[in-house]
């Protein structure tokens, strides 16, 4: 046991160096507590995955994410600051939406530096769609649409190209977080700009 232990010490300190606390706030909506918890637990559990769908060298690891249901906030849920904020109004009719904090966490994991929009919901709804609930995965997007919607949109594109150029995502995800992104990163990586891959997706069956 005396030679185990050290072994076993740094197992555990492994394995929380890896674990996020979230920290929920109900006290302004005590009938959300049941769903709070659910998000807590859901997240808790999620966040290692996250972290590796969105790895890269210079990520750091976060411990602690506050999120706070506001009764005052007419949104969905936003990422800021290191927190996530969530409209009571909202959440009280959609407990079945726990996926939109899942997207939220994957903003603060992101912390990006320097990307585009569409590219940062896009990959955030990558992360919840393609990964954590796979059976609400939007359709191939409709005429009409352009990659840069943002969200299902986006994801869908970023998942066509990720398919094809694996793991283009990736490096996509780094540059962001490294400050280096731009649009260029896809016909160096791929030899086509970003407007022509969306041609050969919305022209593929
Ligand atoms: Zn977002």
């Amino acid at each position: 046991m005396r030679q185990l232990l050290p072994f076993l010490t740094l197992l555990v300190s492994a394995h929380l160096a890896q674990g996020v606390t979230i920290d929920v706030d109900t006290s302004a909506a005590p009938d959300l507590a049941d769903f709070g918890r659910r998000v807590k637990a859901t997240l808790e559990d999620w966040y290692p995955r996250v972290v590796e769908i969105l790895n890269s060298p210079t990520f750091q690891p976060i411990d602690r994410i506050p999120i706070y249901f506001d009764p005052t906030y007419d949104g969905v849920a936003y990422a800021g600051g290191g927190r996530i904020v969530g409209a009571v109004n909202y959440y009280r009719d959609h407990q079945d939406d726990v996926g939109s904090m899942v997207h939220e966490m994957a903003h603060i994991i992101q912390s990006y530096s320097r990307c585009d929009g569409w590219v940062t919901e896009g990959l955030a709804d990558w992360v919840r769609y393609w990964h954590y609930e796979p059976n609400r995965k939007p359709g191939k997007p409709g005429p009409g649409s352009h990659y840069t919607n943002g969200y299902g949109v986006s994801a869908y594109f970023l998942d066509w190209i990720n398919a094809r150029w694996n793991p283009m995502n990736y490096w996509i995800n780094k540059d962001c977080r490294e400050g280096t992104y731009d649009v260029s990163i896809f016909p160096r990586l791929t030899g086509k700009t970003v407007d022509e891959h969306w041609n050969d997706m919305m022209n593929s069956k």
